[in-house]
């Protein structure tokens, strides 16, 4: 089986898009459709046709581009059934477990409620692949627009039991301030310290920060730590739950 291709690419102000291509079939997927002319255009650079969207949630950094892709390429829409209603074009709704076939490739739904209700992950397990959109950063995870924390834990839970080698694309590239806050409360972190710089020269740079992999995030993004005993000394929450001590990081990225 050849491999998967990928072609991730800047847009919006923030926005990663990516492109998920199977050379035997020539299946393209565009992960979200961030910003019509941004995705064509990446897809022109490689050659490719697209054939479907795999829509994570209803936000419009992440569905804006729908109708003028689907016009454009006669493509397939594949998004939650719980947010059905606000993701335009969508043909075909999928629920937490749901699996499909992407050329021979599995690809597994995760559903994963906190930054929206309805938002899923695309888990592509042989592969080895997550699309994660405004689930989990690097180094962050989304804002909890629509579910409280608790729930949002437990969808970082979900995607925090998937393999540490599963290679993980998000949906913005907010990787150097989720740096910095993570500091604030895993300061002693070696890992994390050693990350902060590299993301530093990274950006520095005029580079992206995407991917990143489930084993890194787990050793570095605080939002995936709640169980540290570095951070709960921090925090001074040694004896919280784990959903509570989430909750306070989230609370405190949010006034950062
Ligand atoms: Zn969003
Ligand atoms: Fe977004």
């Amino acid at each position: 089986m050849e491999a998967l291709q990928i072609e991730c690419f800047p847009c919006r102000s923030d926005n990663f898009g990516v492109l998920l291509h199977d050379p035997e079939t020539l299946l393209t997927a565009s992960i979200d459709a961030p910003e019509e002319l941004a995705v064509v255009a990446a897809a022109e650079r490689r050659g490719w046709k697209i054939s479907h969207i795999f829509t994570t949630h209803h936000h419009p950094d992440h569905v804006e581009a729908n109708l003028a892709l689907k016009e454009r390429y006669g493509l397939s829409i594949i998004g939650p059934a719980a947010e059905a209603k606000k993701i335009p074009g969508i043909d075909r709704t999928v629920t937490d477990g749901s699996t499909f076939l992407f050329g021979s490739n599995p690809v597994k739904v995760i559903e994963t409620p906190g930054h929206t209700a309805g938002h899923v992950c695309y888990h592509l397990p042989e592969a080895k692949l997550l699309f994660a959109a405004d689930t989990l950063f690097a180094l962050g995870c989304g804002r909890l627009f629509e579910r409280p924390a608790a729930d949002m834990w437990a969808s970082l839970q979900k995607l925090a039991a998937l393999p540490d080698e599963t290679v993980v694309y998000f949906g913005h590239e907010y990787t150097l301030a989720n740096a910095r806050f993570a500091l604030t409360v895993d300061p002693d972190n070696p890992r994390l310290l050693a990350r902060h710089a590299e993301i530093e020269a990274t950006r520095a740079a005029g580079r992206f920060t995407v991917p990143t992999t489930i084993g890194l995030e787990k050793e570095t993004n605080p939002f995936l730590r709640a169980g540290d005993p570095g951070i709960r000394a921090v925090l001074g929450m040694e004896d919280a739950t784990n959903e509570a001590v989430f909750a306070e990081i989230r609370r405190r990225k949010d006034h950062f």
